[in-house]
């Protein structure tokens, strides 16, 4: 484990070093100087995907929704305390599976709400269905160990 953590920005997506025991210190991007943890989910396209999910070492959790699926919107809350409980351990984001069907066909996204963990740009565990902020909690952290 390496002293540095490579922390892609929510906002631009400049590649932040930052410091392992500085990564709980609020600390703003070196590009855009806004904050590298907003305490919520970030919405994750096919323009900023990789940059999450490969190219920083934080894992990333993704919630795969749409818009029309009730379980989606009634989960969101539960996703965005989720985001405001596991920052900086974790990057949380979202996929509009409805504007973002690439990505949706690249996972293979049968059902909504699709949870996946992601480390390093490996797919490292999937859960379907709607959850609660604790049970998505202690779903990602079992899985990280
Ligand atoms: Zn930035």
């Amino acid at each position: 484990m390496s002293d540095t953590l490579l922390v892609p920005c929510p906002h631009c997506q400049a590649l932040n070093r930052v410091p392992a025991d500085k990564i709980h210190d609020n600390g703003t991007c070196g590009r855009c100087k806004q904050t590298l943890f907003t305490g919520a989910p970030l919405t994750l396209t096919a323009a900023n995907f990789a940059a999450h999910a490969e190219r920083g070492d934080l894992p990333l959790l993704v919630d795969f929704w749409a818009p029309w699926c009730g379980p989606c919107r009634s989960m969101a809350p539960a996703f965005n305390a989720a985001a405001a409980q596991l920052e900086p351990r974790l990057r949380l984001g979202k996929v509009n599976t409805e504007e973002e069907q690439g990505l949706a066909a690249r996972f293979g996204i049968r059902s909504i709400p699709t949870l996946i963990l992601f480390r390093q740009g490996r797919e490292i565990a999937r859960q379907s269905g709607a959850m609660g902020a604790d049970d998505i909690r202690r779903w990602v952290l079992g899985q990280l160990g």
